[in-house]
């Protein structure tokens, strides 16, 4: 089988190939019909030339062989043939062309047997006596109702040759011109059938390449066009399918990439099909180098591999808690098996129950430290109550001192529980806050006076630093107050006898980007960092006491927390904390320098008011 590289010429080969076998067949099949028409056309002619001749011969004449031979050529010059009589048997008694003497016996040519068996005859064969192909024809000779011989009339068929090559050639002529004509056509049709499958495929090359908007317009009503409607059908319905899958696939991307849970998708190889930022961010891998790559090289943890491999070999969910060594993450990871998206695939979830688990430590610490806190007085105020029922009322100097330290305790206790309200309010908003513009020095001296008699007991140098006018801000001035009396209250607690606290403040402008503001007293930390851009106005309290060790300085905001349990002075460890929820309700910022031993500095920073 012939292979034609288009259908057009799939088409036009073979209808070619049939228009110029037809034209051939034509051509031999006519020129044979002609060449026949004509022969038998000048046989006739021939014979009635011979009748003609034999009619005219009388009896007399045909005795005479010399008068044969000149009749001979007479008649031979005026039909332009050559003409012989031949005797009843067979010898040569008169000859047009040639010499009579030395022609044989002539009563089996087979133009004289046909005319001797049914009246006349004919024949074409090579002459050798004038060496071309002849037309013989020959009719008896009657005298008086006997055969006395036969006239032979002869062409030569070289004539005849000669007209039928120039039919043949005007014959070729027109079917070669026939032909062209045929085979013009046949291109034309097949150009005609395969336009629409040429269009038809470049339409669906640019589609395979992306393009979902090409079309075809539908030329025909035959089955082209039929074929060229459902063509476009097909590709809008194509483009509708991909238009809601890239929609779903954008939202699943989106939910996928906002999830604060960890997603991977495994296929049956064990490959990473998929993965959100959150898994790489949980697992500390990079989401883009992760896709391919085995699950067990991104994942690197042995208890999430295991866990997998599992999920893998059973076909059932499984779970399983970890923790990640790093920086005390803790997950919780579910593998499940999804045979919906192939064989062997499973679905790795990990959910980041970190700030859950803190919670918890949180929440379990708190109630702990609580109990711890009320236990204490609780404790004292058992024994003093168990050592007044057994004696100590019937002495009343000693009982009233044992009332004096029960006052103490349930004071104690009291500012505990009053203290927990007030933390717990805060926490909750349902102490709501009473923000008017004040001056920072009306927030700073009242409870700085206050605790001045406290801080010459403890013989230690307050000094107060803070001008009026200063800075402004926006705050609950009650509130605030309590922060700073906190602060103060601390360092005199924290500074021994002979140190000194100075209370400051100073309003800087942090810049967005460039130098941190330099404050007095100098702080290690960078404003710029701690801060966010804008006028802040920060108060200072700083100590030359006892100083916070490194470990605990990020915990002392925490509820409970005290660096120093033996020299916490019978504190709750709760004033920080408060302080830190009533700086933060000011989207203030509080935090501390200190060095053991050396003392320590608390900063308060708030929002500064633009002066008007
Ligand atoms: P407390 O009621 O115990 O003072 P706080 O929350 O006010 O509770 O303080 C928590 C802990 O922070 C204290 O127990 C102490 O260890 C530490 N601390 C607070 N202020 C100072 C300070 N000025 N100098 C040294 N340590 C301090």
């Amino acid at each position: 089988m012939i292979h034609f590289p288009s259908i057009r010429w799939r088409i036009a080969v073979p209808y070619m190939l049939l228009i110029l076998l037809t034209m051939a067949g034509l051509l031999i099949y006519l020129s044979n019909l002609i060449r026949d028409a004509y022969l038998e056309n000048l046989r006739s002619k021939l014979i009635a030339e011979a009748r003609l001749i034999e009619d005219a011969l009388t009896s007399a004449t045909w005795d005479d062989p010399a008068e044969l031979d000149a009749l001979a050529r007479r008649y031979a010059d005026l039909l332009d043939a050559r003409v012989t009589f031949i005797g009843r048997d067979g010898t040569v008694l008169g000859e047009s062309h040639e010499e009579r003497n030395q022609m044989d016996n002539h009563l089996y040519r087979p133009e004289v047997q046909g005319a001797l068996a049914e009246g006349e005859g004919s024949s074409i064969r090579f002459s050798r006596t004038v060496n071309y192909d002849m037309l013989y024809t020959a009719v008896p000779m009657r005298l008086e109702g006997q055969i006395a011989g036969y006239v032979r009339v002869a062409v030569p068929l070289r004539q005849i040759k000669v007209g039928l090559a120039h039919l043949q050639r005007t014959l070729l002529l027109v079917a070669v011109a026939t032909a062209s004509l045929a085979l013009l056509l046949a291109l034309l049709i097949a150009e005609r059938t395969a336009r629409p499958i040429r269009q038809l495929t470049h339409v669906v090359q640019s589609m395979a390449q992306g393009d979902l908007s090409a079309r075809l317009l539908p030329i025909t009503h035959d089955e082209v066009g039929v074929l060229t409607r459902a063509f476009n059908q097909m590709s809008d319905r194509l483009r509708g399918t991909v238009t809601t899958l890239v929609e779903e696939r954008g939202r699943l991307t989106a939910v996928l990439d906002t999830m604060a849970d960890g997603v991977i998708i495994t296929d049956a190889s064990g490959y990473v099909r998929l993965i959100n930022p959150a898994a790489a961010r949980l697992l500390g891998a990079d989401e883009t180098s992760a896709l391919g790559c085995p699950f067990a090289q991104v994942v690197r943890d042995h208890r999430i591999i295991n866990l997998w491999q599992r999920c893998y070999e059973e076909n059932e969910e499984q779970f399983e808690s970890v923790e990640m060594g790093r920086q005390g993450v803790f997950l919780q990871a579910i593998a499940t098996p999804l045979p919906d998206v192939g064989r062997q695939a499973s679905l790795v979830i990990l959910q980041d129950l970190t700030r859950i688990r803190r919670l918890e430590t949180v929440r379990r610490d708190f109630i702990s430290n609580i109990s711890h806190e009320l236990r204490t007085p609780l404790a004292a105020l058992k024994a003093l109550v168990d050592t007044l029922r057994d004696g100590a009322l019937d002495d009343p100097p000693a009982a009233l001192r044992f009332l004096g330290r029960m006052e103490t305790e349930v004071d104690a206790l009291t500012q505990l529980v009053q203290e927990l309200l007030e933390l717990s309010r805060i926490e909750s908003g349902r102490a709501p806050f009473r923000m008017t513009a004040v001056d920072l020095a009306d927030v700073v001296h009242p409870p700085v006076k206050r605790l001045e008699p406290q801080a010459e007991r403890a013989d230690v140098r307050l000094i107060l630093d803070v001008p009026e006018g200063l800075a402004r801000i926006r705050a609950d001035a009650e509130r605030m107050q309590q922060v700073v009396a906190n602060l103060v209250h601390n360092a005199i607690k924290f500074t021994p006898p002979g140190g000194q606290i100075r209370v400051s403040a100073a309003k800087v402008r942090v810049p967005r980007s460039g130098d941190a503001p330099s404050v007095d007293p100098p702080l290690v930390s960078d404003l710029t960092e701690v801060l966010s851009p804008g006028m802040w106005a920060l108060i200072f309290v700083t100590d030359t006491g006892v100083g916070i060790p490194a470990d605990d300085l990020p915990r002392i905001f925490e509820r409970f927390y005290k660096a120093d349990r033996a020299r916490s002075g019978g504190g709750t460890g709760l004033g920080l904390a408060i302080a830190k929820h009533i700086v933060q309700s000011h989207h203030g910022r509080i935090w501390v320098e200190s060095v053991e031993g050396r003392g320590s500095t608390f900063c308060v920073a708030i929002p500064a008011l633009t002066m008007t």
